[in-house]
């Protein structure tokens, strides 16, 4: 980043580090399961050829090397139909080796996502977006909670801030961030309002936030007068200005003298989003070893 001399007061969270003190953690419970004799397993689904997706599905797959969980990629192509699609997600469901099954979104437009997302089995749907964990999450407890919320609520809890009491505004209602990261503060006792793209004055909302949250994907949505003074601002966005700088939805020098935390793009919530996939898989191969352990041993 350029030097631009602009004061900067606010504890600028480092999601890379936190993702990396996490991931530690993680690959001593792989290291668990691997004296159980069981090995974390993820299958990565990728549809067409999308640039971007290519580069997340990348991504996921070092990130699965760095701790030891087994990914298999599946790469399909565009043509691929809604039918052929749940068709290999059932192979995948009755795999023992595998313990996440992650379709990467995006789908190509003719392809039926609800079918295919309620196609994966709760108990390896990684991503959280199976109804059945949706539904948990609203209740307030589900096993694999979406990842880009949770990986906020880690890097919360990371830095000691309280949520509970506290006023949170997110800013963005989408099924994979928005909702999900409002119900996640709700279950941890925080006051939430949810502002999207029909939010008549989204200052009134923000300038009452103790903790904002911000996903909208529109660069500069939220400048210093929307924020009060010693606010926790997480910017979950991430946006591609013309000259190619990646960006958040927040004028990151301008919030930052007023806030009292905040993420920077990229750096901040990005790297979390992955380790909490990894922490899901990790899980769900630890239910699976409890689930075998408590089956009853057939007679020989
Ligand atoms: P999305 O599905 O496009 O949803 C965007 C949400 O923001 C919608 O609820 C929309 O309102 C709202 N919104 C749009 N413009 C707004 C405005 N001017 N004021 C207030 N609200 C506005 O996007 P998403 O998938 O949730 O992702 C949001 C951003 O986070 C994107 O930049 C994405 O790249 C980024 N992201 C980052 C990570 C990560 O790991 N860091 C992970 C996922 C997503 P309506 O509902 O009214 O349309």
């Amino acid at each position: 980043m350029a030097d631009t001399g602009a004061k900067v007061s606010a504890r600028i969270i480092d999601g890379k580090a936190v993702g990396a003190a996490l991931r530690k953690g993680l690959k001593a419970r792989v290291a668990a399961l691997a004296e159980a004799g069981a090995a974390p397993g993820l299958a990565v689904i990728l549809v067409g050829d999308d640039a971007a997706s290519g580069v997340y599905v990348r991504n996921k797959i070092h990130a699965c090397e760095s701790v030891g969980i087994r990914s298999v990629t599946h790469r399909l192509p565009a043509s691929t139909t809604t039918a052929e699609l749940v068709a290999l997600i059932q192979r995948l469901n009755a795999d023992r080796g595998v313990h996440g099954v992650l379709v990467q979104l995006p789908l190509p437009k003719h392809i039926d996502m609800r079918l295919v997302l309620e196609a994966i089995d709760a108990d390896k749907d990684v991503d959280g977006f199976h109804l059945y964990n949706v539904g948990g999450l609203v209740l307030g407890d589900t096993a694999y909670p979406p990842c880009t919320p949770f990986g906020v609520v880690k890097l919360l809890e990371h830095e000691g801030i309280k949520i509970e009491g506290q006023n949170v505004v997110v800013v963005g209602a989408s099924n994979i961030v928005g909702k999900p990261m409002a119900l996640m503060l709700m279950a941890r006792d925080a006051t939430v309002a949810i502002c999207h793209a029909k939010t008549r004055d989204l200052a009134q909302f923000t300038i009452l936030a103790d903790i904002l949250v911000v996903a909208a994907g529109r660069p500069n949505l939220i400048l210093p007068q929307m924020v009060k003074t010693g606010a926790v601002v997480i910017d979950v966005g991430i946006n591609r200005l013309p000259d190619g700088r990646l960006v958040g939805d927040v004028d990151f020098e301008g919030v930052s003298q007023k806030a009292s935390y905040i993420t920077p793009v990229p750096g901040g919530v990005g790297p979390m989003t992955v380790t909490m996939l990894l922490e899901n898989t990790v899980t769900s191969a630890e239910r699976a070893l409890r689930n075998d352990n408590k089956a009853p041993k057939l007679a020989t």
